[in-house]
């Protein structure tokens, strides 16, 4: 066997749960190059499927991190990534099926960072378009933020992600236009 062949070793742990475990047992200078949860991303387990993303440090040829879509709730993994997005994503169509479903949202205006009523307001719109209990599950919000494109855990109003979306494509817009 190749050195570097780890990734698709029969022996490794599979899931959330098993890969901590194994993490955390491990002596801290063989913790690298191990799958972690990826900086950022929810960690704490659940009962139900819920996504997280687990990333790892490659350091040869060149160092860079993996990624794969994971779940809080069972031992699902999704395939390697080189994106972080792309690995959020992978774990969002494990966890929450319907998501691609959802309506776009814009952002609140700029002013609602320091008036906690437009804020408040916006989150009853968001939450008044979206599925009944979809926040309070911890659902994803989906919004349109061009200006940045990183996906971000605990953006949603109930906790979960917020999923960017960079550019309004002209067929999803057609059947699901921008709100507000
Ligand atoms: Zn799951």
């Amino acid at each position: 066997m190749l050195t570097g062949s780890t990734t698709t070793d029969t022996q490794e742990p599979r899931g959330t749960r098993a890969r901590l475990a194994a993490i955390h047992a491990a002596p801290q200078p063989a913790r690298r190059g191990m799958w972690e949860i990826s900086y950022g991303h929810p960690a704490e387990l659940t009962d139900a499927c819920r996504p997280t993303v687990l990333s790892r440090v490659v350091d040869e040829p060149t160092w860079h991190q993996l990624h794969r879509g994971a779940c809080l709730g069972c031992d699902y993994e999704g395939p390697e990534r080189r994106r972080n997005n792309e690995a959020t994503e992978d774990a969002h169509d494990h966890a929450w099926p319907t998501w691609r479903a959802l309506p776009v949202v814009s952002p609140p205006a700029a002013a609602a960072d320091y008036r906690p009523v437009l804020r408040e307001r916006w989150q009853a719109e968001v939450t008044r378009a979206y599925p009944a209990g979809w926040f309070t599950s911890g659902g994803p919000l989906v919004i349109y933020r061009p200006e940045d494109g990183r996906h971000r855990p605990g953006g949603a109003p109930g906790g979960g992600y917020e999923i960017v979306v960079r550019q309004a494509e002209p067929s999803q817009q057609s059947e699901q236009p921008t709100l507000f």
